[in-house]
Formats: structure tokens, sequence, C-alpha cells
């Protein structure tokens, strides 16, 4: 199994860890960053609450309202519309919310396309499936590794 830690598992599985983190402190902690509310200008936040990431965009309120939408699906929302905070400023915002169990299958999966990716690969190019050696002189056993190779 030499190479399938490689970089990007290591990478996924790191942000794997810092997601679950914040999932679970989102449920008891709200946290947020960036500019909440502005009156002057065009102002953007990113929150953490409730098992999901909610992203919060104030265009100008000294604009005009847009368009009301809402939607949920999966694990994303999308919303615009009146500023639902507190009891509602009257405020134009736009909101994206992201749930974290759906950033965590997203981070799961990924290591594991990668890895069915590289496994496919190296069977197509005649190499051994766990370690990449070349299979041209000992098509049925990997001399480096010991893996028996099946042939359809
Ligand atoms: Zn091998």
């Amino acid at each position: 199994m030499r190479g399938f830690f490689s970089f990007a598992t290591v990478l996924s599985a790191a942000l794997l860890i810092a997601t679950v983190i914040l999932w679970v402190r989102s449920y008891w902690r709200y946290s947020e960053v960036g500019q909440p509310f502005s009156l002057s200008s065009d102002s953007w936040s990113v929150a953490s609450w409730s098992g999901e990431i909610r992203l919060r965009h104030y265009p100008n309120p000294q604009s005009k309202w847009g368009p009301e939408y809402e939607s949920r699906r999966w694990g994303i929302y999308v919303y615009a519309g009146n500023d639902i905070r507190g009891a509602g400023s009257g405020f134009y915002c736009h909101e994206w919310r992201i749930a974290y169990w759906f950033v965590a299958v997203f981070l799961l999966l990924l290591p594991a396309t990668f890895a069915a990716h590289r496994i496919f690969r190296r069977a197509e190019i005649g190499r051994c499936a766990c370690c990449g050696y070349d299979l041209r002189a000992t098509p049925d056993q990997c001399p480096e590794c010991g893996t028996k190779i099946f042939h359809a």
C-alpha cells in the first residue's frame, strides 16, 4: 500500500478532522468572521452555526432590493431576501449555507476517488495496483510487494 497516503489523502484527512471539530463546535457556539453588516458598503461574512457554514452577503443597503429566493437541496441552502437575523432588519441579503456533513462526505470521497483512479490507471498500463511496480516481466505476481495478479 505504498503511495496510498499521498499528499491529497493527508490533506483531505486534515481538512476532514478540522471539519468535524468545527461541526461539533457549531452546535454550541456561534462564530462569525468578516464584516457582518455595514450600512455604507458591500459586506461579506462567514459564520459557523447549527451544523452549517453560512456565507452572507449584504449588497450596499442603500441600493434597491433584489429578487427573493429560497431553496434547500441536499446539504445546500440558498436564500435571498430580508435579513432574517434578529427581528429582521429590513435589509436585503444573500445567504448560502452548506451543511458540515456535506463537506465531510466530500472530503471522505475525495481520497477514495483518487485511489480508485490510480488503481485503475495502473492496471491499464501494466503496473501493480498496490505499489505501481512494472509487471511486464512478471505478469502473475508483483516481485516488489508480493501482490498476486489475477487476469480476467
Ligand atoms: Zn506491488
